[in-house]
């Protein structure tokens, strides 16, 4: 596939951090993350988002939906120290 245009920066900064050529992955419709065979997608938004990210469909799937133990661990985003070390037992 052709791979979306982004500056080399943010490429050189993905492969870097996925620690795989994301561009040539890409051309060679490669998933960067699984290595897999990227070639087939549900939707053509998926195709755009593995031209861009280099994640194939099984992947994006596990990228955006966070499995049920992911969504249990939830950040609480306020910095209140709560710190009351009381130990009830
Ligand atoms: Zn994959």
């Amino acid at each position: 596939m052709q791979p979306a245009s982004k500056s080399p920066a943010i490429r050189r900064l993905q492969s870097m951090i996925v620690g795989t050529d994301v561009l040539s992955s890409i051309e060679q419709d490669r998933c960067v993350s699984c290595k897999g065979p990227a070639t087939e997608f549900k939707t053509e938004l998926a195709r755009k988002e593995f031209s861009q990210s280099g994640l194939c469909q099984t992947c994006q799937d596990e990228e955006f939906t966070p499995s049920e133990e992911e969504q249990e661990f939830e950040y609480e985003g306020d910095e209140e120290d709560d710190l009351d070390d009381e130990e009830d037992d």
